[in-house]
C-alpha cells in the first residue's frame, strides 16, 4: 500500500500505555497513524521512527485551541482522517467515601480533558471523518468505572460514564457517515497502574480470565470495532470478566 492509499487514524495520547499499544496495533492493520501526547516530543518521534507508517503532533488536550490545532497538524501531516482514537485521560485517585478531596477544581480538570476534548476532537475531525471513503469511525477509551460503581475517584468515573453517553448520543448524531464506540477497559498493565496492587489481586483472584489486560488486549478490541462497518453506538466492556463475578 503506498502512503497515500494508507487510511489514517489520529490515536491520541499515545506515546505510552494503552495508546501506544493501539498506535501499534493500527499500523499492523494498514492504517498510517498520527501519535500524539501532551508533552514527551521525544518518545513520540522515536516511536514515530521505528514504526514508519505514523508521524507525531504534541498538543495540550487540556487547552481549547490545541486541540484545534492538532486535528488541522494531523490532516496536513497524513493528508486525510479516517479514524480518531480518543484515548488520553487523566485519573486521580480519591477514596470514594472522602467527598472533601473530590473538590470542584478535580471535577473541572477531569472533565476538560475526559470528556470535553473527545467530543470537541469529534466535532473538529467531523468534516475529514466524513469524507473517510469506508465511512469515519471514532473510538473513545473509557473505562467499566464508568459502567459500574467502581474506580480511581468518583469524579473519574462520573466522567467515563458521561463520555459513554456521548458515544452513543454521538453515534446517533454523525450516522450513517461515522460510526461511534467506545471500549470500556478493567484494569490494563501500564505505567499508571504499576503499583496499583490492590486492584492487580482483585483481577488476578476475581475476574474469570485471571489477569489484568495488556494494552494489546484493548488494542485488538480497539480494532475489531474499527473494522465492524455495523457496529455503532456500542460500549464494549474489556474486563476479562471480572462484572460477571
Ligand atoms: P497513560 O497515562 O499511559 O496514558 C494517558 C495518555 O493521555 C498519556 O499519553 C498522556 O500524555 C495523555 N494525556 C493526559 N492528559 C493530557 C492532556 N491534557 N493533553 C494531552 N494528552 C494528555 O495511561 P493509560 O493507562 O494508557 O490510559 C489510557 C486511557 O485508558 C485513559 O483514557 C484511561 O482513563 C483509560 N483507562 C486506563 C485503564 C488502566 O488500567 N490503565 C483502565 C481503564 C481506562
Amino acid at each position: 500500500m503506498s502512503a497515500t492509499e494508507r487510511p489514517v487514524a489520529l490515536v491520541t495520547g499515545s506515546t505510552s500505555g494503552i495508546g501506544a499499544g493501539i498506535a501499534r496495533r493500527l499500523v499492523a492493520e494498514g492504517y498510517t497513524v498520527v501519535l500524539h501526547s501532551r508533552s514527551s516530543v521525544a518518545a513520540g518521534e522515536v516511536l514515530a521512527a521505528e514504526l514508519e507508517h505514523a508521524v507525531y503532533a504534541q498538543a495540550d488536550l487540556a487547552v481549547e485551541d490545541n486541540r484545534v490545532r492538532l486535528v488541522r497538524e494531523a490532516v496536513a501531516q497524513a493528508g486525510r482522517l479516517d479514524v480518531l482514537v480518543n484515548n488520553a485521560g487523566i485519573s486521580r485517585v480519591v477514596p470514594h467515601d472522602d467527598l472533601a478531596a473530590a473538590t470542584p477544581a478535580l471535577w473541572r480538570e477531569l472533565h476538560e480533558v475526559n470528556v470535553i476534548a473527545p467530543f470537541h476532537l469529534v466535532a473538529e475531525a467531523e468534516p475529514y471523518l466524513r469524507a473517510a471513503p469506508r465511512g469515519g469511525c471514532v473510538v473513545n477509551i473509557s473505562s467499566h468505572a464508568g459502567v459500574r460503581p467502581k474506580g480511581a475517584s468518583i469524579p473519574y468515573a462520573a466522567t467515563k460514564a458521561a463520555l459513554n453517553h456521548t458515544t452513543r448520543l454521538l453515534a446517533v448524531a454523525l450516522a450513517p457517515e461515522i460510526r461511534v464506540n467506545a471500549v470500556a477497559p478493567g484494569l490494563v498493565d501500564t505505567p499508571l497502574t504499576a503499583d496499583w496492587t490492590a486492584a492487580q489481586e482483585l483481577w488476578r483472584e476475581r475476574a474469570p480470565m485471571r489477569r489484568a489486560a495488556s494494552p494489546d488486549d484493548i488494542a485488538q478490541a480497539v480494532a475489531l470495532l474499527v473494522a465492524s462497518d455495523y457496529l455503532t453506538g456500542e460500549v464494549l466492556l474489556s474486563d476479562g470478566g471480572l462484572n460477571l463475578t
